[in-house]
């Protein structure tokens, strides 16, 4: 069953999705157009399409993952892929095969679309060379993760009907995160106006280069923005110490009613998961009906991902490098 979702039959300019870096304006317009029709779709009973019948999708996961590879693997089977889940844990990577290797083995058996998450920054885009199928990066060590910053440009998008001209704060551990810079170099693209909130010690070195206001204080930060983006501490890629205690660090930066209140009287509130309530975002902050949107962020990211694998299957690829 196949029905209506507004689309194009245009080519689309990239190969792979590897970041949201060399992403034009209107290729995230086009996507984010696509993934609102997913939205209708998969909101329906019977909701499997022919879209990419035929054809094979593997997510190769070095890291553990929920959401992520989840909503991968729900959006290939919605479009009709045969979709596999590859377990670095029991796969030939624990016997020492390279990620090239593997790559390489993979690549023999002629998938359509590999979807890669690595531990290391540019290990998805040093495969996506090796192969000849669609890549996309479902997060390279601190690098980027693009289709979630996608998912949140979608969520954001749907509530207050715009991006340009926003006021954005990404908060917390911005150095660890690839969800704050795939969401910088977005946001910026589309005009929204970005602060970093952080302490000094979770700042990456060079944030003033990526065009973003910078803030050491959540409530100067928050004062007057339409859309709160919390961080997680991302202590498995921390080597030594960054912070005094957690005690200290929900203090001063976990995202309490007290500190929101700086932020516009309907500021949405999201974090990207998994979320650790009580070290950066208070539980009824982040359950809150009116302003969360933190479930919504996981439905969109569905949506998303299949407008995805859509536009990078050979019927719109062209092959041209990104
Ligand atoms: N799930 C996101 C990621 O994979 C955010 C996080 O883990 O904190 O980067």
């Amino acid at each position: 069953m196949t029905d209506q979702i507004p689309t194009d039959d245009l080519p689309f300019p990239h190969r792979h999705l590897l970041g949201t870096q060399n992403l034009s304006r209107d290729d995230i317009q086009r996507i984010l157009d696509l993934s609102e029709g997913y939205v209708d779709h998969n909101r329906q009973r019977g909701n499997r399409r022919l879209d990419l019948a035929g054809r094979t999708q593997i997510n190769l996961f070095f890291e553990n993952s929920t959401r992520t590879l989840t909503s991968f693997e729900l959006a290939g089977k919605r479009l009709g892929a045969d979709v596999i889940n590859m377990n670095t844990e029991v796969s030939s990577t624990k016997k020492g095969e390279t990620l090239i290797d593997t790559a390489m083995t993979l690549n023999a058996m002629h998938p359509d679309i590999l979807v890669v998450r690595h531990p290391a920054s540019g290990a998805v885009a040093l495969l996506s060379q090796k192969v000849d199928c669609a890549v996309v990066n479902a997060g390279d060590g601190k690098h980027e993760h693009p289709t979630q910053a996608l998912l949140d440009a979608l969520t954001i998008r749907r509530r207050l009907h715009r991006l340009e001209g926003l006021k954005i704060a990404i908060c917390g551990d911005v150095a660890h995160s690839r969800v704050a810079r795939s969401n910088i170099h977005l946001l910026n693209t589309m005009g929204a106006r970005v602060r970093v909130i952080a302490p000094p010690t979770l700042l990456p070195t060079g944030i003033a280069q990526l065009g973003v206001e910078t803030y050491t204080d959540m409530r100067a930060g928050l004062e007057d923005v339409d859309v709160v983006m919390m961080l997680r501490l991302q202590r498995e890629r921390m080597t030594g110490s960054f912070l005094p205690s957690v005690r200290e660090y929900y203090h001063f930066y976990g995202l309490d009613h007290e500190k929101l209140a700086f932020a516009k009287d309907d500021a949405l509130i999201m974090h990207p998961g998994p979320m650790n309530r009580g070290v950066e975002i208070d539980t009824d902050v982040a359950d809150d009906i009116h302003r969360s949107v933190i479930r919504e962020q996981v439905e969109m990211g569905v949506a998303v991902r299949m407008a995805v694998l859509e536009l990078l299957t050979p019927k719109y690829g062209n092959g041209a490098p990104v």
